[in-house]
C-alpha cells in the first residue's frame, strides 16, 4: 500500500491519484475532480465564474451564464435552506445508508450564494419530525467509506444570528 499520503490540511494539495481512490464509486474527471479533492479538505468547492462572479453545480468547465471559461472552484459558507426534501423508504444498497433505520433523507439545499444554488444531500442530527422544506441548514461533513462526505444538520440558530447576510 502507498505511505506518502500524508495528514489532511487545508494548504495541502490532494493528487488525481489520491482523490479517484478515496471516492472509488464515483465517476471522477476533469471537470469535477477539484470538486472532490475539496471533499478531502472537508471543503465544498462549487465553481464560481471569475468574469460574472455566477456560481453554477454540478461543474461545468463553461459559465452557464456568459460562457466564460474563466471558472473557479470557490468554497461556500455551506448556509442554506432545504428547498426539496425526499424520504427514501428503500432503494439500492449504498455506503452510509441503511432503510431498516427509517427512511433516509435526500434534500436540496439551496445554498446563501445564491439564488438557485443548490446542493443536494442528506441531513443528519435532526429528528425526522423536524425535517421540512424551509428548514435553515449548514454543512456539515460525515466519514463515508472512509472519506469525507459532505451532509447538512439543522443551522443552530444562536450561531446565525451573529452571521451577516451577504
Ligand atoms: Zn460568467
Amino acid at each position: 500500500m502507498p505511505t506518502e499520503t500524508e495528514s489532511e490540511t487545508e494548504t495541502e494539495e490532494v493528487s488525481d491519484a489520491e482523490v479517484l481512490e478515496r471516492y472509488p464509486t464515483t465517476t471522477i474527471d476533469q471537470d469535477n475532480k477539484e470538486f472532490y479533492k475539496g471533499w478531502l479538505r472537508r471543503r465544498l468547492l462549487l465553481n464560481r465564474c471569475a468574469a460574472c462572479g455566477h456560481w453554477h453545480h454540478p461543474p461545468a468547465p463553461l459559465c452557464p451564464q456568459c460562457w466564460s471559461r474563466d471558472v473557479v472552484p470557490t468554497e461556500v459558507s455551506g448556509r442554506g435552506t432545504v428547498h426539496l426534501l425526499i424520504r427514501l423508504h428503500q432503494g439500492p444498497p449504498a455506503p452510509g445508508v441503511d432503510y431498516t433505520k427509517g427512511p433516509y433523507p435526500v434534500v436540496s439545499v439551496e445554498l446563501v450564494e445564491q439564488s438557485g444554488l443548490r446542493f443536494t444531500s442528506t441531513v443528519v442530527n435532526c429528528a425526522p419530525e423536524d425535517l421540512r422544506i424551509g428548514l435553515p441548514v449548514t454543512l456539515t461533513w460525515i466519514d463515508r467509506a472512509g472519506a469525507p462526505f459532505p451532509v447538512f444538520a439543522p443551522a443552530d440558530e444562536t450561531a446565525d444570528t451573529t452571521t451577516a447576510a451577504e
